[in-house]
C-alpha cells in the first residue's frame, strides 16, 4: 500500500486535459491507495464556494464518490485556491488541512506544505500572501457578487503572470534559509511541496540532525503525474 501525492494540477473549464488526467488517477492509482494529499493549487483559481465551476462540480462528485468508498482525501490550499472552504471541502469529501502539517508515512515523519511559504524572496508575493490570509481581507472578497470577483481573480492572474516574467528565476523558487529552517522547526528529514513547478529531490546535509529530503511535485500542465510514499520510498509517476 503506499500514499499518493499530486498538487498543481490548475485545473480550470478552458482546459480540460488536466481533469481528464485526474479521472485516470482516480479511478486508477487511487483505488488502492491508503490516502492521497492534494497540496495546493488544484483549481487555477477560486473565487468561492458558492460559485463552482461545471469542473469543480464534476470533481467533487468523483473523490466524494471515493472518500464514501473509504479513501481519505486531504487537501491544503495553495496560492490559487485559498479561498476553498468548507463547504466544498464537504461536497468533495476533502479533509482540509492547515498550512503546514507533519504526518507520519510508514515511519518517517514528513513535513507537506504547498511551498509557496518557503519562497521568502518574493517580498511582493509575500505581502500579498500575508494581507490575503486575513478573515477581513477574504470576507471583503468574498462579499463581491460573482461578476466583480471573476474580474479580481483574472486581473490577479495577469498580474502573477507579469510579476514571473519580471522577477529573477531563483526569486520564484525556495529560499535555502527558509528549507533548512523548516527542517529545524518541524524536527523532519523529510519534506514534500509543490508551487514552484520544478519536480526534483533535493539532499540536504542538516549537521547533527543528519541527512535530508526535500521532494518538489510536478504541475500538470502537460501531463499528470503524482508521487506515490510507501515504506521503501519515494518516487515519481507519470499518469
Ligand atoms: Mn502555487
Amino acid at each position: 500500500m503506499s500514499t499518493l501525492f499530486i498538487s498543481d494540477l490548475h485545473l480550470e473549464d478552458a482546459r480540460p486535459e488536466p481533469s481528464g488526467w485526474l479521472t485516470a488517477f482516480l479511478e486508477g492509482p487511487a483505488q488502492s491507495a491508503d490516502a492521497v494529499y492534494i497540496l495546493g493549487d488544484l483549481f487555477e483559481y477560486w473565487i468561492g464556494d458558492d460559485a463552482l465551476s461545471p469542473t469543480a462540480r464534476e470533481l467533487a462528485s468523483a473523490t466524494h464518490r471515493l472518500a464514501s468508498q473509504g479513501l481519505p482525501i486531504h487537501f491544503m490550499h495553495g496560492n490559487r485556491d485559498f479561498l476553498l472552504g468548507d463547504h466544498y471541502a464537504d461536497l468533495a469529501g476533502f479533509t482540509l488541512l492547515p498550512e503546514t502539517v507533519v504526518v507520519d508515512l510508514y515511519g518517517e515523519p514528513t513535513l507537506l506544505l504547498h511551498g509557496d511559504t518557503l519562497c521568502t524572496d518574493d517580498h511582493q508575493y509575500q505581502a500579498f500572501r500575508a494581507q490575503s490570509r486575513t478573515p477581513q481581507w477574504q470576507a471583503a472578497v468574498l462579499s463581491r457578487s460573482v461578476e466583480e470577483r471573476l474580474a479580481l481573480a483574472k486581473s490577479a492572474r495577469d498580474a502573477s503572470a507579469a510579476h514571473m516574467e519580471s522577477a529573477a528565476m531563483q526569486i520564484m523558487d525556495v529560499n535555502e534559509d527558509a528549507v533548512r529552517k523548516a527542517f529545524a522547526e518541524h524536527g523532519v528529514q523529510r519534506m514534500i511541496h509543490g508551487h514552484t513547478h520544478r519536480p526534483a529531490v533535493h539532499e540536504y546535509e542538516l549537521g547533527d540532525a543528519g541527512k535530508a529530503q526535500r521532494i518538489v511535485l510536478a504541475d500538470w500542465y502537460e501531463k499528470g503525474s503524482y508521487l506515490e510514499v510507501d515504506a521503501a520510498g519515494a518516487r515519481k509517476r507519470d499518469i
